[in-house]
């Protein structure tokens, strides 16, 4: 007589409990890699040699609390008449320059003689998860939070973490002047900022000279909405302007140094410091993008290791090879820049941009 009442052995019994406990966890392991970050980069020996952390993150858990009713955000008002001035910093959570500088200018004691300040750790969940040994990953959670600033605030269904931090910004965000929002790139070389091609965001970059590269115009095709593109920011009648600035490579120790120069300049010529903006000569190009490097089959080799910022004085210069079939990717037009190489790039995400200097464009451009 088979004791078995389900027609199964026990070992066999044990064997399907054991593939369920398989098929569960893979299962688990796949929704946890498509919701809470993991992407999968495609990288090359280049990208390898661009891993070196050379500082620690800086430990931010003091500054959670706040003053201003939201966790890692801190304003100092002046009491005086004067425009609200922002400095964000980890809005990725992988780009840990912004903690150090932020935790620069918090622990200087700075505070505005006109107007207010606000100090705010964009996105601290993710940099908390930050991991020395993959730096690359942990940009974010859930979700980027520079790309929700558009439907997802509204939309109540979505519940990612860097949306609800991004709706308990908002009201916040809505009240400021000047944003600079500092994060930091993958390639190496000088700082460049990204702003709204709008008369007022050129005329104020134009004497934050420590800047050297200033990008105006569309970065990606499919992109959803920035906070430098955010409600007034992005308005071409609002005088209000955000600089989304990157300030040097990711881990290199010098963004710090770069980037807390670059906030400091850009708080004195939005009029809350005194003394009040003082600029060198130092020459700044102001560019917009020609083109996106979108590499299909998302393989791309760069011909050589170019940094931000690279010359490119005669069209069709080599850049790189892209996808299986090693097709050549040369400089669109002459007398152009390549902007911010990318390293760690996601499968179908963009090589960097080709960028010429304003004058050389169509007087549209600045509205
Ligand atoms: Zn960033």
């Amino acid at each position: 007589m088979n004791a078995d009442p389900f027609g199964l052995s026990a070992m066999s019994f044990l064997r399907c409990i054991d593939l369920y406990r398989t098929i569960c966890l893979f299962v688990k392991q796949i929704v946890l890699a498509g919701k809470t970050c993991m992407p999968t980069f495609v990288m090359d020996e280049l990208s390898k040699s661009y891993m070196q952390v050379e500082y620690a993150p800086v430990e931010i858990s003091a500054y959670e609390e706040g003053n201003s009713g939201i966790p890692f955000v801190w304003t100092f008002d002046s009491e005086r008449e004067g425009p609200h001035a922002m400095v964000c910093g980890i809005m990725h959570g992988n780009e840990i320059a912004g903690a150090a500088i932020l935790d620069r200018l918090m622990r200087s004691g700075l505070r505005p003689t006109r107007g207010k300040l606000t100090f705010c750790f964009g996105n601290p969940e993710a940099y908390e998860r930050f991991d020395t040994d993959e730096p690359y990953q942990h940009r974010y959670v859930d979700t980027d939070i520079n790309r929700v600033w558009g439907a997802e605030l509204h939309d109540e269904k979505n519940q990612d973490r860097e949306v609800l931090r991004a709706r308990r910004l908002r009201p916040l965000v809505e009240s400021v002047d000047y944003l600079l929002d500092i994060h930091t790139m993958q390639g190496r070389g000088e700082p460049v900022a990204l702003v709204q091609g709008k008369r007022a965001a050129l005329s104020l970059i134009s004497k934050i000279t420590k800047i050297p590269f200033v990008l105006t115009g569309k970065m990606h095709q499919a992109d959803r909405l920035r906070l430098r593109d955010f409600s007034q920011f992005g308005d071409p009648d609002s005088p209000a302007v955000a600089i989304q600035v990157e300030a040097g490579q990711h881990w290199e120790a010098g963004a710090i140094d770069e980037g807390e120069a670059i906030a400091l300049q850009f708080l004195e010529c939005v009029g809350i410091l005194d003394p009040n903006c003082t600029t060198s000569e130092q020459s700044q190009k102001q560019l917009e993008i020609v083109e996106i490097v979108l590499p299909e089959g998302g393989q791309f080799e760069y011909a050589d290791d170019f940094r931000n910022g690279t010359f490119f004085p005669k069209k069709g210069t080599l850049l790189g090879y892209a996808g299986p079939t090693r097709q050549e990717v040369r400089s669109p037009v002459d007398n152009c820049y390549f902007i911010m190489p990318v390293h760690f790039r996601l499968n179908g995400g963009s090589c960097g941009r080709f960028a010429r200097e304003i004058s050389n464009a169509p007087s549209d451009l600045i509205r």
